[in-house]
């Protein structure tokens, strides 16, 4: 935006410096940094800030706003789908799910992906850039402020692979978890990456002992490079390998994703292998009836075969549970809304 500094992508830490460089004094920072984590926009409505501050603050800096471009609403369950529209005019989704726990919002970490997983809405669709943590965090923001009620948990698991944006995606959970922001604890956010090993090696030195989901998807290397490439570059033993040094380092328990998919991972041996693969690790299996993607191809598995996978990992002492899906009827699934405006648009 014509040079101007976004104040929703500043830390505390950088806002202080952008105020000495101003000739202001320091303390402006954590005001303004608690004004911007409400998901205040106008500069104007920072009623603690002189009037000669704030039209300064406006020469030199804005505060990221996305636009809501469509909002469905699930009648099944209240799952609410927002496409938003971002300032360079590019279109991400967010879902806000709400669980008796409280509420719960899924946000993209890119616009498009890379990663070209081969059931997935997203991958035909091309990558276009990452994130901003600004981005990141108004996607909370925006949709806490619809909603009327604080999001208590946030996944990052819409469009895009969070550990392709790794500064940006850290640099967010930092400012979700700051206690003058929305204070989330480290706990109530999970990431989701397809396996980028070098990425979960990086976090776990972080001190950010936040959730960790792995998109498995299948349980040797031949099998899991057919439907995932980064396969090729990230075998599953070194994944795995990867995943135990995270458990270890932070404790916390790793979630490993597994879309059944009719006839392509959901024989019974691959629970077996599953079993053999996780065995002795501190983590669940979330078994996911995979959702069908136009073009793809590729159907969910029976229930019945969905019940049977489940049996057979937990007869071997692994923890699973099948998600539940919300949302059906808006196809709240990743990508898939985005997908379908873009192939809209080209018709
Ligand atoms: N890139 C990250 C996060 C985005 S995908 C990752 O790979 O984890 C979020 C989750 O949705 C992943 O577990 C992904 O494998 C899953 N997913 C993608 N397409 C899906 C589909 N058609 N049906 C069910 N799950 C899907």
């Amino acid at each position: 935006m014509d040079g101007k500094v976004d104040l929703l992508n500043l830390t505390i830490e950088e806002l202080e410096n952008f105020f000495l460089e101003m000739g202001q004094q320091k303390f402006r920072a954590k005001q303004v940094f608690q004004w911007v984590n409400k998901g205040v926009k106008d500069i104007d409505e920072m009623t603690n800030l002189s009037k000669d501050i704030r039209e300064s603050l406006r020469a030199s800096a804005y505060i990221n706003k996305l636009e809501v471009v469509e909002k469905f609403v699930s009648k099944i369950d209240g799952t609410t789908k927002y496409l938003f529209k971002l300032i360079d005019g590019n279109i991400v989704e967010s879902v806000l799910m709400k669980y008796e726990h409280g509420f719960s919002v899924c946000i993209s970490s890119q616009v498009g992906c890379k990663m070209g997983c081969k059931f997935c809405a997203s991958t035909g669709v091309g990558f276009l850039r990452n994130l901003t943590s600004a981005e990141m965090l108004d996607q909370v923001l925006t949709i806490q402020n619809d909603a009327g009620s604080r999001v208590g948990n946030v996944v990052v698991m819409g469009i895009g692979e969070p550990f392709d944006n790794y500064d940006n995606l850290v640099k967010f959970i930092r400012l979700i978890n700051h206690k003058d922001g929305m204070n989330l604890g480290a706990r109530h956010i999970a990431v989701s990456t397809c396996g980028l090993v070098p990425e979960i090696l990086k976090l776990s030195k972080e001190n950010l002992p936040i959730t960790l989901s792995i998109s498995l998807h299948a349980t040797n290397d031949e099998a899991r490079e057919k439907i995932m490439p980064v396969n090729k570059r990230y075998s599953i033993d070194k994944l795995i390998e990867a995943c135990k040094i995270y458990t270890e380092t932070t404790s916390r328990r790793i979630t490993f994703e597994y879309a059944l998919i009719d006839g392509v991972n959901d024989l019974i041996e691959y629970a077996q292998q599953l079993s053999n693969l996780l065995k002795g690790m501190l983590c669940h299996v979330n078994l996911i009836p995979v959702n069908s993607v136009t073009n793809t191809g590729f159907k969910k598995s029976s229930k019945e075969r969905i019940y049977k996978f489940k049996e057979v990992l937990e007869k071997r002492g692994i923890e699973t549970t099948v998600r539940r899906e919300l949302g059906a009827d808006i196809d709240a699934a990743c990508g898939q809304l985005r997908r379908s405006l873009i192939e809209a648009v080209k018709e």
